[in-house]
């Protein structure tokens, strides 16, 4: 079977390699698409050399699939079953994964970087990562599933209530999809982006912007809150200018949640979180409940799924799809990889 696998150095290539036999709680995966995600992106730059053992690997992430093969010891699944994975391999014995809170567990393996990916013919992972694809739902569009999934949990970090004023900082994919699950959740939103392609794209998923180029964002803030200052600010961008105006939009004890991963030291100001008992929290990955969330919300059709997909590519061409998401210009929101296609 063939393999799109990084090889360092910025390159990526289709390799040929075995299919993995499913172990006894295992399950043996045919995937159909999986989506081009920021991390990939970063890990393409070298950015997480450091957490891949074996260079090549398969990379990839987000992903939909149909079950190949199952384990001896598999009761719930079956081949043919349509299913989205959830990239997280965790202990079960450290203090978050007894909390309950495996996604931050302290020895956290992402697959797709601490192991191999979905950008495979065929990926073999855990059963217990897999979430059945509601029978409405399509595969193209079950690959939205994942970065779906880490909005809502970001919303629920946020604790958003219906009729709240949010702003979204950044609308690239993530920020997008923050603001298309906090409007689902009944809360009025505006994102904050410089970028023109990403603006438009935005606006005609029918979500209001600011550009802070153009627009003063707390002068926005204080008009369209009638001076309260929003209940919430979902930072999305991982740029300083943002965080640089991020203290003063929310009123007291409103609440920042930071989204970005912020590789590198930032500066912000807590003084006027301090003077409000602002809360800050951070969000990352998603929980079980985030995944059934997600795979709920797409199946009511709260908004067009197919103006989220910019391109579908094949397999041998995850390199070139990684270019065009780099390029600056944002034209692209998600590019996706049918993983059964080779050329
Ligand atoms: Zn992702
Ligand atoms: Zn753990």
């Amino acid at each position: 079977m063939k393999a799109s696998m990084y090889e360092g150095n910025q390159k990526i290539a289709l390799h040929e390699i075995e299919p993995t036999e499913p172990g006894p709680h295992e399950v043996r995966l045919k995937i159909a698409y999986c989506g081009i995600c920021g991390t990939d992106l970063h890990l393409f730059k070298g950015g997480l050399d450091y957490r891949i053992k074996n260079i090549p690997q398969a990379i990839g992430h987000e992903c939909s699939a149909t079950v190949d093969k199952v384990g001896s010891e598999v009761t719930d699944w079956k081949p043919g079953d349509r299913v989205v994975v959830r990239p997280l391999d965790y202990c079960n014995e450290c203090v978050a994964c007894k909390a309950g809170h495996s996604h931050v567990c302290a020895n956290l393996k992402f697959m797709g970087i601490e192991s191999p990916g979905a950008f495979q013919n065929f990926w073999t992972v855990h059963e217990r990562t897999l979430h059945r694809i509601p029978d409405d739902l399509s595969l193209l569009h079950g690959a939205l599933v994942e970065p779906l999934a880490v909005c809502c949990h970001a919303a629920s970090r946020g604790e958003v209530k219906s009729g709240e004023y949010a702003v979204v900082i950044g609308g690239g994919t993530i920020g997008l999809m923050t603001a298309l699950v906090l409007k689902y959740r009944g809360l009025k939103v505006v994102v904050s982006e410089i970028n023109p392609n990403r603006l438009a794209k935005v606006q005609s998923m029918g979500i209001d912007t600011i550009n802070p180029k153009e627009t003063d964002v707390l002068e926005y803030v204080k008009n369209w809150t009638n001076g309260d200052l929003v209940d919430v600010v979902f930072e999305c961008s991982g740029a300083q200018p943002a965080l640089d105006t991020v203290p003063w939009l929310c009123h007291p004890r409103g609440r920042v949640v930071l989204e970005a991963s912020y590789p590198h030291p930032m500066q912000y100001f807590f003084r006027e979180h301090f003077m409000r008992e602002v809360n800050i929290i951070f969000t990352r990955v998603y929980e079980a409940v985030d995944y059934e969330e997600a795979l709920d919300m797409m199946s009511k059709n709260p908004f067009n799924c197919d103006d989220l997909i910019s391109e579908i590519i094949p397999l041998g061409k995850v390199q070139e799809g990684i270019e065009t998401c780099l390029d600056p210009a944002g034209k692209v929101v998600k590019i996706m990889v049918d993983c059964q296609s080779q050329e």
